[in-house]
């Protein structure tokens, strides 16, 4: 199998950077101390990073699609070498502002946003893994057919409870260094 058709999904808000609730400046935007080198070190074991956010803030007017991208290049730039290779973003919500107050296929827990991803990049998804802080994003991984992986950064510890109730088999790390560490003990080295 041809392994860099493996990919890692992250969350943002609470995963990837510190929850800001609504972010809607780029200074607000700060990477957890363990995520750039977290995903340097998956992205050279030859995982594809993917970025998966719901953003339902721009359905109700709080920030545009354009800061949305605005806030991936940021993201990007503060990552350096460790950059991720593309997002898929949801910017709807049913109680926003038409026309974003749709009932759409993309809102996480819903599979799309990951199948839309796998499509562009050509990637295995039996062989991909989704890391967040909520259920939506546990779900998410459930849903599209990737191992999800609990994060207790952001409000994992608030989800953790209840999730490990429902997934008692679902695997829980204290933040993405662990979390690469045991993806990358899976499968050493490679090629
Ligand atoms: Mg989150």
């Amino acid at each position: 199998m041809n392994q860099s058709n493996k990919a890692v999904f992250f969350d943002r808000d609470g995963t990837l950077i510190k929850e800001a609730h609504y972010l809607s400046k780029l200074e607000q935007i700060e990477l957890f101390a363990q995520t750039a080198s977290s995903l340097w070190r998956l992205k050279e074991a030859g995982y594809k990073l993917v970025m998966i956010t719901n953003q339902s803030g721009v359905a109700r007017g709080y920030f545009t699609e354009a800061f949305v991208l605005e806030a991936f290049e940021e993201i990007n730039r503060q990552l350096g070498p460790a950059a991720m290779d593309r997002m898929e973003y949801c910017p709807h919500h049913l109680q926003g502002l038409p026309p974003l107050n749709i009932d759409c296929d993309c809102r996480k827990p819903k599979p799309s946003m990951i199948l839309k991803a796998a499509q562009a990049l050509g990637l295995d998804l039996s062989s991909s893994f989704m890391v967040g802080d909520k259920r939506c994003d546990i779900e998410l991984g459930y849903n599209a057919g990737v191992t999800p992986f609990l994060v207790t950064t952001g409000y994992g510890l608030k989800e953790l409870d209840g999730l490990k109730a429902d997934y008692p088999k679902l695997q829980v790390f204290a933040n993405l260094a662990q979390m690469a560490d045991h993806i990358l003990a899976q499968a050493p080295g490679f090629g």
